[in-house]
């Protein structure tokens, strides 16, 4: 259906530039009508929450309520922040804020979005106004944005299939990278143990369990939940085993583009097949 409606809104695109609305008029999400319709396997008492709905491509607050009314799954939105990203101010940041806060305030308590930022500069806690910072429910950051040692960002997905690099000096470098961002004041790390896909056939062998438990034990120390994504191979299952064992918490997250919804399986797979259970999801304590 997504592939249909990218490629139809491809040729709106062309046409004219009313592909947003098209796009939305069509919202496959519109199509869902209840709880049990789009996660007839989840069970309630999960009190399930998706912490990474980006509001882009036609994903509004206002959807993200209605979305948790249809699906039963409850809404944490968030945007990316950064120099080259659209939340890239404080002044910018405080709007985003409030006019979430503002929409929350219409709302009864158990309908109003968590909120959130996916902070992408590595120095974002020093620059972050801490009034701001302090309304915030939640900050997600992933590792895919790695810092060179000449002090550039590299867009770790963009990185072409055949880099030429030391690999296992890359790798070390990305390991410390992981270290970092585990370290930093955020809430949720999205992604984790990603690998570009250069160097991702090598999976098994760079993470090995003594660097997995290394980057799983920060995560504890710091109250960092571990995100497993819809549509993301990432974390693979041994280290969501390894996590479990060591009482890390997990937290779930779509990390759309647009306002459909995306497919819910890989949540499936693993709450059924590690039977994660509600005192293993991370929860937000309201800064
Ligand atoms: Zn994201």
């Amino acid at each position: 259906m997504r592939v249909v409606l990218s490629f139809v809104a491809a040729a709106v695109m062309s046409a004219c530039c009313c592909a947003a609305l098209f796009a939305q008029d069509v919202n496959p999400q519109e199509k869902i009508r209840s709880f049990e319709e789009y996660a007839p396997w989840l069970d309630p008492s999960l009190e399930l929450r998706d912490y990474h709905i980006h509001l882009r491509g036609g994903m509004t607050p206002e959807r993200a309520v209605e979305r948790a009314k249809k699906t039963g799954v409850k809404s944490g939105v968030l945007e990316n922040t950064g120099s080259e990203w659209p939340l890239s101010t404080n002044e910018i940041l405080d709007k985003f804020v409030a006019d979430i806060e503002s929409l929350n305030a219409t709302l009864p308590e158990d309908e109003r979005l968590k909120i959130g930022v996916q902070v992408n500069d590595r120095d974002w806690y020093k620059t972050i106004d801490l009034k701001i910072y302090r309304r915030l429910d939640f900050v997600l950051a992933d590792t895919m944005i790695m810092t060179e040692p000449d002090g550039t960002n590299t867009r770790l997905w963009l990185l072409p299939k055949d880099y030429d690099v030391d690999q296992d000096e890359w790798f070390e470098r990305y390991f410390q990278h992981c270290m970092t961002v585990v370290s930093e004041p955020i809430d949720i790390l999205a992604n984790v143990t990603y690998l570009p896909e250069f160097i991702a056939s090598r999976y098994d062998e760079l993470w090995t369990e003594e660097r997995m438990t290394a980057l799983i034990q920060a995560a504890i120390n710091n109250n960092v939940a571990l995100e497993i994504q819809a549509e993301s191979a990432f974390p693979q299952p041994k280290f969501i085993e390894l996590a479990l064992k060591m009482g890390a918490k997990f937290s779930f997250g779509s990390n759309n583009h647009d306002a459909a919804l995306k497919d819910a399986s890989v949540w499936k797979k693993r709450i059924e097949e590690f039977n994660i259970q509600k005192d293993s999801l991370w929860k937000d304590s309201s800064k």
